[in-house]
């Protein structure tokens, strides 16, 4: 994203509207090219009384930022837009976690923080040393140049964004290492992240993460979700 500097009348109400802090004033409005990750929020709040945004295609790996940024773009590779796949809100639409399975989600970033793949990178290795299976559909899967170490591309490193996700699954026996390796990661990276541990319901409506969790330590969420599971795998029968 780019401010016309000709039309600018420094009126500063774009200021407030970056989730990034990115754009300031010197005579003009200007934007920190290191921190936007064209997000596109400037432009489409439509705050600017001169149409002084422009938004224009970044040559890889830049493009990179547009497409983990804004909601409306598409990944090409996935042909899905935004962070994450559709499995990582609604556990049951493709039957992803089979019994005896655990998915992990780590979403990197918040606004006014973002994440650089740095950062991504790092945690992607430590969760395959710790035996993962990365989710092939998810956009940051796509960016490894090797699933097996968790590797991704030296090109996009530097890359900021507003935020990703890392999509994975593993044995649930796996899981006290899995947790562990990323509380060791957390210690190594320059943003913040979240964490999503998936399982299914066992038939006496016990929850394994819930047991799990309490024995390594890790206070389970009272803001748990349960979903019900009317879609395909259920329906076809699946575990
Ligand atoms: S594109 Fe997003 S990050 Fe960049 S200046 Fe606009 S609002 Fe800020
Ligand atoms: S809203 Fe538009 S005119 Fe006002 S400071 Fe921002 S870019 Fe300049």
């Amino acid at each position: 994203m780019r401010i016309d500097s000709e039309t600018c009348i420094a009126c500063e109400l774009c200021l407030p509207y970056c989730p990034m802090g990115a754009i300031s004033m010197d005579d003009v409005a200007v934007i920190d090219q290191e921190e936007c990750v064209d997000c596109g929020v400037c432009l489409r709040s439509g705050v600017c009384p001169s149409d002084c945004f422009i938004e224009e295609a970044a040559p890889w790996p830049r493009s990179l930022r547009a497409t983990f940024s804004n909601p409306l773009t598409v990944h090409k590779e996935t042909r899905i837009a935004g962070r994450g796949t559709e499995e990582m809100k609604t556990n049951e639409v493709t039957g992803r976690f089979k019994r005896g399975w655990a998915g992990l989600g780590v979403e990197f970033g918040r606004p006014g923080i973002g994440t650089r793949f740095r950062d991504v990178d790092k945690v992607a290795q430590a969760l395959a040393k710790a035996g993962v299976e990365f989710e092939p559909m998810n956009p940051v899967t796509r960016l490894m140049v090797d699933q097996s170490t968790g590797k991704i591309n030296d090109e996009v490193l530097n890359e900021k964004v507003l935020s990703a996700i890392i999509e994975c699954r593993f044995p649930l026996e796996k899981a006290p290492a899995v947790l562990g390796a990323l509380k060791e990661a957390a210690k190594e990276i320059d943003t913040v992240f979240s964490v999503d541990f998936i399982n299914r319901v066992e038939p006496d409506d016990s929850v394994p993460a819930e047991r799990i969790l309490t024995e390594i330590g890790i206070p389970p969420s009272i803001n748990g979700k349960n979903n019900v599971g009317l879609g395909r795998p259920l329906a076809e029968g699946g575990d």
